[in-house]
């Protein structure tokens, strides 16, 4: 079939719109006609700034990012950011308690409250250091889904399970799945200094989970910013993973430490992955723990591809970036920019929630055929998973051969789940959900 003759609700890799694959191909061939094509110029090139500050600044108009955040464009994809979150606010947590023990204990020995001498100081801060490690290091993670999971399980091998505090889990109260996101009164998070603990080194949380179709409907009120932790410096360094959600719905950007995605769902093909991170947690104003110390400590040291100071002196060109891949996404945002004008996001937002009340409103007309899997106060607006007639494999089957002929495709869930997953991202459109809607409507009577 040609492309308009198919509608394709894929996780990801996803559909991207057809007029800026047809621009693609043409830039693939000949950029700005120079005669060579947008794959082979040097991404030192000044085209190349070009498009990189493009797309920075289409992804700043759209989720009207502060000032006092930096965008940056990666490799590694959104796994390689679950473990560049460790290491770099890990690494800032090591490099906050060095300075704090070096300062208290350069006056203690100065006062003799501390035994020894001004040469004992590197000494006596390490072994500060290492007993707050063991004691005090703490990440939460929220647990609600396969990939929060899975950051959950690549922080602990980078820093040991023992400092993975998993503040929900969201499949113990669901037989093991997961569906639902507990109240917060349910959460244990790490206690703050102004309770008397002593505060996390991160709190992640991953804000539409792909695979399960569980997407928190708001910030969650647990970590709203508190003003006691600005005054005492222990405010709750919040990171989410927003790789299927990005651009998607209005951002309280301020909120966060830490957002990434992938592009490969929202906002163009896979190769680049954006962080959206607070200025405050790069150098001037703090570092990373030197790695040296670092290692004595037994606490991971990031690749320097991942080293997001490196990547932000660099203008996310420390290396090779692929151009091709930050034009497109460049495109897809500017794209959203021109459509929504003054509304920003909020156009897209209506837009996503409009595509996915139809889908769910209809399959919840034929409650004996169709189950949706989450729970209603968390279902996704991206990834809308349901099981056909319980899950009957020969139903599920018939489900996707008959949407198959339709030329609705990619609805097979995914495989540690099984089911029927539909993925409403940005580029599918309102007349594929449109036909979508109206074969579950044709399948469902037919299978009553
Ligand atoms: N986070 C979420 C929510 C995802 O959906 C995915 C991939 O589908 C990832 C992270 C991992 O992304 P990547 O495959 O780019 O490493």
């Amino acid at each position: 079939p040609s492309r308009d003759e198919v509608h394709y609700f894929g996780a990801g890799p996803a559909p991207l719109p057809t007029a800026v694959l047809e621009a693609a191909s043409k830039a693939l061939l000949n950029y700005k006609d120079q005669g060579i094509g947008l794959c082979e110029i040097s991404h030192r090139s000044a085209d190349a700034n070009e498009i990189l500050a493009d797309a920075k600044s289409a992804l700043k108009t759209l989720l009207e990012i502060p000032d006092d955040y930096e965008i940056l464009f990666l490799q590694g994809g959104g796994s390689g950011e679950f473990s560049a979150v460790v290491t770099h606010l890990v690494g800032i947590w090591v490099e906050k308690r060095r300075l704090r023990a070096q300062e208290d204990l350069t006056v203690a020995l100065a006062d003799g409250k501390e035994p020894g001498s001004k040469d004992d100081l590197a000494e006596k801060v390490f072994a500060r250091l290492q007993k707050e490690v063991a004691e005090e290091l703490k990440l939460d993670y929220l647990v609600t889904g396969s990939w929060s999971l899975k950051a959950s399980q690549e922080a602990a091998r980078l820093v040991g399970q023992d400092k993975i505090n998993v503040a929900i889990d969201s499949r113990k109260s669901n037989e093991g799945k997961f569906r639902t996101i507990p109240p917060e009164s349910e959460w244990s998070l790490t206690k703050r200094k102004r309770e008397g603990g002593p505060g996390s080194a991160l709190v992640y949380f991953c804000d539409n989970e792909t695979v399960d179709g569980v997407e928190f409907p708001r910030f969650p009120t647990l970590l709203e910013p508190h003003q006691e932790d600005e005054v005492d410096n222990d405010q709750t360094l919040v990171v989410a993973d927003m790789s299927s959600n990005f651009i998607s719905r209005k951002v309280d950007v301020s909120k966060y430490a830490v957002i990434f995605g992938g592009a490969q769902k929202n906002v163009g093909n896979a190769g680049v992955t954006i962080v959206i991170l607070r200025k405050s947690l790069l150098p001037p104003t703090i570092n990373v723990a030197s790695p040296d110390l670092l290692r004595r400590l037994g606490i991971a040291v990031a690749p320097v591809v991942f080293d997001w100071p490196t990547i932000a002196k660099n203008n996310s060109l420390y290396n090779t970036l692929p151009i091709f891949d930050v034009w497109i996404a460049g495109q897809v945002m500017k794209h959203l920019v021109e459509s929504f004008g003054e509304r920003r996001i909020g156009g897209q937002e209506e837009v996503s929630t409009q595509k996915a009340h139809a889908l769910y409103s209809t399959l919840d007309d034929y409650p004996d055929v169709y189950g949706v899997v989450p729970d209603k106060s968390c279902r996704s607006r991206m990834n809308i998973c349901f099981r056909v007639c319980g899950g009957k494999a020969d139903k599920e089957k018939e489900f996707i051969g008959g949407a198959e002929k339709r030329g609705l495709l990619g609805l097979k869930g995914h495989r540690s789940v099984g089911g029927i997953r539909c993925s409403n991202y940005n580029a599918v459109t309102q007349d594929g959900v449109q036909k979508l809607v109206q074969y579950l409507s044709d399948f469902a009577r037919s299978a009553a």
